[in-house]
């Protein structure tokens, strides 16, 4: 499984790194936003270093899948109720500042920080 010590999101997928997770899989984390925009931001990342959208091949399709479609429940046991956001940054002109693929999930009642 492909990790890179230097990066954040792989530290905290070793725990060394601290975070308020949400859930874990043998393949997927989802952890709060350490600068949430809005009353609930959710970050899921697969557990093996994938840098962006860039590198994603058809086999990752079952991963990412899995992770668009566990955000309902995990909003919804998060007390979102009224819709949400789901966002994908990728690369320098998508705005991704971490290089380690992550969903955003974010909602509740606005008004929020950004966006
Ligand atoms: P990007 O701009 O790459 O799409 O989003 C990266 C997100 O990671 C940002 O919203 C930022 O607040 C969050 N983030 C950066 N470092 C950490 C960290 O150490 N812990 C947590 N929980 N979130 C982080
Ligand atoms: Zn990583």
């Amino acid at each position: 499984m492909s990790h890179d010590p230097n990066c954040i999101f792989c530290k905290i997928v070793d725990g060394k790194i601290p975070s308020r997770k949400v859930y874990e899989d043998e393949e997927i984390l989802v952890f709060h936003d350490i600068a949430p925009w809005a009353p609930v931001h959710l970050l899921l990342i697969p557990k093996h270093h994938v840098p962006s959208m860039v590198e994603v091949t058809p086999s990752d399709a079952p991963l990412l899948g899995r992770m668009m479609t566990m955000i309902p429940e995990l909003m919804l046991a998060s007390g979102v109720t009224n819709g949400y956001r789901i966002m994908v940054n990728t690369g320098q002109d998508g705005g991704q500042e971490v290089a380690h693929l992550h969903l955003h999930a974010i909602g509740g009642p606005r008004p929020w920080a950004k966006g």
